[in-house]
């Protein structure tokens, strides 16, 4: 949130605000020209995104995109943000020059309710009235200038998605005054309006706050209940007793100081409307309403989702496979032509069976995890995530959650950290801890590569009912167990730990639309090249320290078998036997646990490496690693290392364990301190522990103890 204070007193800016999903970033985007990096948080406008816009005198300014917001005094803390860059109330910020205040034309009451507030703080705005197209498809129709009139700031009519009045716009924010001076508009009982304007009085010139913080603050101070810790931590004593003093006055007169305001927008928004809005044909049920009728049944809608779901876990299992099984091969073929062209030694062992064997390990699931990508972009692109929100909204309930937990949970399909970041637009901090509590239960893609190798290697690849094929079954299976333990964590949570009562359920459900390629394709991209460059730089580094702490120390004669038993990971691995026994796993994959700690997918690069050092004398070098995997016996007792049951259990532990600590930064960020995220790691371990035990003992007792 911090900009350098050199470059604001020397650049103006201008900030972009509005509802969420009005079309700021697509009108930043426009305005800036510039393709901004979203980051890796598809979907949500989290962070401070910041761009240059030049105008027609060749002068600059420092254009921001806020996050959405409906009003000034939300609670989310992506709300409050977006509020404070505004009001210039952060430690390194001061004000914007001017704002630009996106508004949904077809949807102008409930936007107009953010710029009466805009207006109010008296900062220089100009509305930039987009959507009109769908505004006009919809038989809504705006006089521009008369409401230009009723707001007292510039109007501009926009189709951001088609690039359409931009010009327009940047010529009025280039000639947009200092302040908009517009006087109150909406009307309220006189004793509460002279209270007011005896406050803002107050702050701006005892106080010194700037002139649209006084407006804002003056009306926190007179509306709220109890004063908040903020404002007490701002302002002197003796202007809290004088608000107290408002308080009682204002009380006494029974004037409701929490809602008056609010109804005096709202009469004020509806005369707007009046005046400014007529609607020219009867408003048809549109498509959207349409298809949502069925969509979000309570029936259907749940029978839709789950057939979805099962149609992408089957469709990302088949697709994926050809292209998985080239890029192994074309791994395969580099080793050989390695193997070829380097003379026999330890450099030659290090890079075939150390680098390149962990790294093509995880590389070759690069097709599954673009698919998920693919499909994750589909559902947001297209607006059906929010009905998905919506749809598991009553389940979300049930367990103490808003349906909007949902979306970071199934973010969290991806990758956890979007997901986490995602939850700034929970209002509740309880429960905003909760989700990112249970959000890396939720099966990420870095589980992927674990669950395929498993699957591939362990399951028969055989159908139910001819068209359900049991690996995708299995795999379906696995990301239902990390919901129904994420569900269930944060029921336990909500009744222990973090009680609050639950919230009431307001969502609003977007346009349906066609996706756009680009966006998805863009979202694919950035995805794939985050893998790769992992694969690059920690599965290789990782990889390559393994490889050193399997062949070291050396044995001087003996089998590459006996030689990794002996070695440094093998002894680490041992080390930790009696403690996974238990679970049903031997040293070989404690070797695979202890690496994993850092990142779940190295646990697949450690068993390439791990059984491409011990196979390398037995001219099993085309064997592939499920291959090796399947035929690994311990030497002593003759039992296969893996039973379709050790696959289970193994895929089990890794939908429940933490094993990333990316998440453990990303939680300590989020959460300011180190408590919830150790918290947070301990209860994942000892659930994947104890659930693992548990599948592992009845395995065992329905195999009759085999
Ligand atoms: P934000 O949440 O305010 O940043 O909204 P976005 O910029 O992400 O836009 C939300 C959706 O509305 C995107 O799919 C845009 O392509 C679309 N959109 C933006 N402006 C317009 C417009 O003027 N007309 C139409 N039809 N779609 C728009
Ligand atoms: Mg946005």
């Amino acid at each position: 949130m911090s900009t350098s204070t050199v470059e604001s007193v020397r650049v103006r800016t201008i900030a972009i605000i509005g509802n969420p999903n009005s079309g700021k970033t697509t009108l930043f985007n426009a305005l800036t020209r510039l393709r901004q990096k979203v980051g890796n948080y598809p979907g949500v406008t989290v962070e401070k995104k910041e761009g240059r816009i030049t105008f027609h005198d060749g002068s600059e300014a420092s254009l921001l995109d806020l996050p959405g917001t409906y009003s000034l005094t939300a609670n989310s803390p992506d709300e409050k943000i977006a509020t404070d860059i505004l009001l210039g109330r952060t430690a390194h910020t001061t004000a914007p020059d001017s704002v630009i205040c996106v508004v949904d034309a077809s949807n102008l009451e409930r936007n107009l309710y953010l710029v009466s507030q805009i207006i109010d703080s008296h900062l220089p705005v100009v509305v930039a009235l987009n959507m009109i197209d769908i505004a006009n498809s919809e038989g809504i129709k705006i006089d521009f200038n008369a409401l230009q009139q009723q707001l007292g700031v510039p109007v501009i009519p926009t189709i951001a998605s088609r690039k359409m009045g931009i010009d327009e716009l940047k010529k009025t924010i280039e000639t947009t005054p200092k302040s908009n001076g517009v006087v109150r508009k909406w009307s309220v009982p006189e004793v509460f309006a002279r209270e007011c304007d005896e406050l803002i009085d107050l702050l701006k010139n005892y106080h010194k706050v700037s002139e649209p913080l006084a407006f804002h603050e003056a009306l926190d101070l007179l509306t709220t209940q109890t004063p908040s810790p903020h404002q007490l931590d701002r302002f002197s004593y003796e202007l809290m007793e004088h608000v107290k003093k408002d308080h009682r006055r204002l009380d006494f007169l029974g004037i409701d100081r929490q809602s008056v305001v609010i109804e005096a927008r709202y009469k004020w928004i509806n005369n707007v409307c009046a005046i400014a809005v007529t609607q020219t044909k009867h408003a048809d049920m549109s498509l959207s309403d349409k298809i949502d009728r069925v969509l979000t049944h309570k029936v259907w809608g749940f029978v839709f989702f789950f057939a979805l779901m099962t149609v992408i876990f089957q469709s990302i299992f088949t697709w994926a496979i050809l292209p998985m099984e080239l890029i192994g091969d074309g791994f395969d073929l580099l080793g050989q032509q390695i193997t070829r062209v380097m003379p026999e030694g330890d450099l030659r062992d290090l890079i075939v069976n150390g680098a390149l064997a962990g790294v093509a390990a995880v590389v070759t699931f690069l097709p599954q995890i673009l698919f998920l990508f693919l499909f994750l972009g589909l559902l947001e692109d297209t607006g059906y995530m929010a009905r998905a929100a919506f749809i598991m909204d009553r389940a979300m309930s049930k367990v103490g959650l808003h349906g909007k937990s949902f979306i970071p949970l199934l973010s969290s399909f991806a990758c956890a950290i979007p997901g986490i970041m995602a939850t700034r637009t929970i209002e509740s901090p309880k429960d905003r801890l909760v989700t990112m509590l249970v959000a890396p239960l939720m099966s990420c893609s870095a589980r992927l590569p674990i669950y395929t190798l498993m699957i591939a290697a362990f399951i028969p690849s055989t159908s139910l009912f001819g068209i359900l094929s049991l690996p995708a079954l299995t795999m379906l299976s696995m990301y239902l167990l990390g919901l129904t333990a994420a569900l269930t964590m944060a029921w336990l949570l909500k009744k222990t730990l973090l009680k609050s009562a639950p919230p009431v359920f307001i969502m609003e459900l977007p346009r349906y639309k066609l996706p756009s390629a680009k966006t998805i394709l863009l979202k694919m991209w950035e995805r794939a090249r985050l893998f790769l460059r992992e694969a690059g730089t920690i599965i290789l580094g990782v990889s390559i320290v393994l490889w050193f702490l399997a062949t070291y120390p050396r044995l001087e004669n003996g089998t590459a078998s006996e030689q990794i038993n002996q070695s440094f990971a093998g002894r680490a691995g041992h080390l930790i036997e009696p403690l996974i026994r238990p679970l049903g796993f031997d040293w070989k994959i404690g070797i695979g646990l202890i690496g994993s700690i850092l990142q779940r997918e190295v646990f697949v690069s450690t068993m390439g490496t791990i059984y491409n050092i011990k196979n390398a004398d037995e001219e099993s070098g085309t064997l592939s690693l499920k291959e090796q995997m399947q035929n690994d016996k311990d030497p002593v007792t003759g039992k296969p290392t893996f039973t379709v049951l050790t696959a289970i259990c193994l895929m089990v532990y890794y939908v429940l364990a933490m094993q990333c600590l990316s998440t453990v930064a990303v939680m300590r960020r989020e959460t300011n301190g180190w408590k919830w995220p150790l918290f947070q790691f301990g209860y994942m371990t000892m659930l994947a522990y104890s659930v693992t035990f548990l599948v592992f003992r009845v395995g065992l007792w329905i195999g009759g103890g085999a």
